[in-house]
Order: C-alpha cells, then sequence, then structure tokens
C-alpha cells in the first residue's frame, strides 16, 4: 500500500480555524447564517446567497464516495511514490470535499460506499484529511 506525503498546507486567514481544527482531530466546514447552507471550501462570502454571516459547524467526518480515481502518477510532493486514490468524498452534512482514500485496497472502492474522515499529522500544526471505509 502506498504511504502518501503529508504537505504542509498553506493556510490563507478564512480558512485558520478549520485547520486549526484539523490539528486537534475535529472537522469544521463553514456555515452560512442566513441560507443555513454548510459548504466546502472556507470563503468569506456564502457561495449560495452571497452573504458573510458565516459560523464553523463541527462536521461528522462521515460521508460516502462520490466519485474516485486511481492515480497512477502524480506530481510534486506526489511524484514516484506509485499509484493513490484521488476521490471526492460527499460529507453527510452535503458539501463535496477533493481528498485521497487511504487503508484500502483500491480496487475494492465502490461508489456509495460510507468513509469516515483520518486526520494526517503534517508536523507543523494543520492535519490533512484524507478519509477510510469504514468498516462495519
Ligand atoms: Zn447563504
Amino acid at each position: 500500500m502506498t504511504t502518501l506525503p503529508i504537505p504542509v498546507p498553506t493556510v490563507a486567514p478564512e480558512a485558520a480555524p478549520f485547520w486549526d481544527a484539523t490539528a486537534e482531530g475535529r472537522l469544521l466546514l463553514p456555515r452560512c447564517d442566513d441560507c443555513g447552507v454548510a459548504f466546502w471550501w472556507p470563503r468569506v462570502v456564502c457561495p449560495s446567497c452571497h452573504s458573510q454571516n458565516l459560523s464553523w459547524l463541527v462536521a461528522t467526518g462521515r460521508g460516502s464516495v462520490y466519485s474516485f480515481t486511481v492515480t497512477a502518477r502524480g506530481s510534486d510532493e506526489y511524484a514516484g511514490i506509485g499509484e493513490y486514490v484521488l476521490a471526492f468524498v460527499e460529507l453527510a452534512e452535503g458539501p463535496k470535499m477533493l481528498t485521497n482514500l487511504v487503508d484500502c485496497d483500491p480496487a475494492a472502492i465502490e461508489i456509495g460506499q460510507e468513509v469516515e474522515a483520518v486526520f494526517c499529522p503534517t508536523g507543523e500544526g494543520p492535519a490533512l484529511v484524507r478519509f477510510r471505509p469504514l468498516t462495519t
């Protein structure tokens, strides 16, 4: 199984609460206080109604595989590591997050499969949010 690199993210000010929470193993999503929509990625206006009244929702960290691909050739930090899984996970709260699936056999992944968040420490504060299949 491929061991993925864990590059340190560049933290934009509007995303700082998200990254701070990842260091504690919590997944936060921005949510609009006016229309109630939770969304991904963090930004300063609601993508649904353009309100700037936003807060943070503590997400469950659960979701399902919306789409995925097995990537044979990565770039940058991912160059030369072998195959890994790039996926969109549809979170239980609604937004879709581009991420990696880990701790799984890529050949066994199915669309709709239930997954849970795992937090991969970068060693410099934030952790990267990836997902693994839920085992029942
Ligand atoms: Zn809104």
